[in-house]
């Protein structure tokens, strides 16, 4: 086994400098994603830098009505928090459909937006693929893909991201919170993560020694009637084979504000803005939502084995689309 330095720090300040101070530092959260892929010698981290001690622990209100929630929160906390469940169900849900109720508990909020692929090749020292080892190929392409992506995929990449929060997150129109070398910056949680095009090792926009110190949920989509739904191989944890998830407000019987997001289709949370275009304005009925997904997954370029993802999504989103319908008519969920 490669030894490590281990460094547990107490502040903010701490962790980023004993980041700058290590080179090949990794920061360590609920360490549920990053000790698997150290055991599988996918990473191999010189200094682990623990941030589960930061006061960046709790959910809290902020002035204009918007919710912070604390990078160290974990995902168990962030689902059950009164305040979460209430205002923004989408992310409730989506963090509970995530992993098992032992890994809720140990798992981050960073660490969730964090997370690295579940492309076997990409966990598989073994086989080829760019974005654990940049030029070495990608061996899912002709190979095994059939959770792999139908949307932004490119030549060297058609690996999917697997966090069901960040797909809520970007449907809410959330931000990450971002703290590092170079100060501090907030990135709506649409742009965080990337498509792979050329440079497919580079999950996200992140910057180096960056930490994510939270995300910000905004007052404009709180209460909003939202939802997410996921489909999966088995009832029990399952990373997603799409999912979506939709937040939906009605004004005067026609859509006033619908925020789409896919997940599990593309190397990042799938912003369906063609989509909620053509649902601004429209009445809500079953043709209209078909017509939506329609739009947005006439874009998609499924693979050999994975047809079936475009089907599922665009009945996923009419399924959510109509049932916040129900919702945002009569204050009751369906
Ligand atoms: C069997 C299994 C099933 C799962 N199923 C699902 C699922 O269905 N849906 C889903 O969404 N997730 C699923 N997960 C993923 C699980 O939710 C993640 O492992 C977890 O969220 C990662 O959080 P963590 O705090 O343990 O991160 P860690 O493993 O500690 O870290 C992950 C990455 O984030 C970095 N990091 C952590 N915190 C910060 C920070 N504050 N700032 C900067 N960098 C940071 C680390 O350096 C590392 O690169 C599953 C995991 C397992 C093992
Ligand atoms: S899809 Fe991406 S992660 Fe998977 S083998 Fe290809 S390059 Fe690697």
């Amino acid at each position: 086994m490669k030894e490590f330095a281990y460094v547990r720090a107490g502040s903010v300040e701490e962790a980023t400098s004993a980041y700058a101070a290590h080179a090949g530092a990794r920061y360590l959260a609920g360490g549920t994603n990053l000790v698997d892929l150290m055991k599988l010698g996918v990473e191999a981290p010189a200094a682990l830098v623990d941030v589960t001690r930061l006061p960046l622990d709790t959910v809290e209100e902020l002035p204009d009505g918007s919710l912070r929630v604390g990078a160290t929160v974990r995902n168990s906390d962030l689902a059950a928090h009164p305040l979460v469940r209430d205002r923004y169900p989408a992310l409730s849900q989506a963090v509970l459909a995530g992993a098992s109720g032992q890994l809720r508990n140990a798992a981050t909020t960073g660490g969730n937006l964090l997370q690295r692929t579940r492309c076997p090749y990409f966990q598989d020292l073994s086989k080829p693929c760019n974005k654990r080892d940049p030029g070495s190929g990608c061996g899912a392409r002709d190979g095994v893909h059939r959770d792999h992506a139908v949307l932004g995929h490119s030549a060297h990449c058609i690996a999917t991201h697997p966090s069901d929060m960040a797909v809520a997150l970007a449907a809410l129109d959330g931000r990450i919170e971002l703290e590092g070398p170079e100060g501090i910056r907030s990135v709506p949680a649409t742009g965080f993560h990337r498509l792979p095009g050329d440079r497919p090792e580079q999950d996200t926009e992140i910057r180096p020694g960056e930490l994510i110190t939270g995300v910000v949920l905004p007052a404009a989509t709180a209460g909003l009637p939202s939802a997410y739904r996921k489909a999966r191989d088995r009832a029990s944890y399952a990373f997603a084979l799409a999912s979506v998830a939709v937040v939906l407000r009605l004004d005067d019987g026609v859509i006033g504000h619908a925020g789409l997001a896919f997940g599990a289709l593309a190397h990042r949370p799938w912003r369906a803005r063609r989509a909620e275009e053509a649902l601004l304005g429209a009445a809500p009925t079953r043709a209209a939502f078909e017509h939506a997904a329609e739009e947005e997954l006439s874009a998609a370029q499924p693979l050999r084995d994975n047809v079936y993802k475009v089907p599922l999504a665009r009945n996923l989103a009419v399924d959510v689309l109509t049932r916040l319908t129900e919702t945002a008519l009569t204050g009751r969920a369906s």
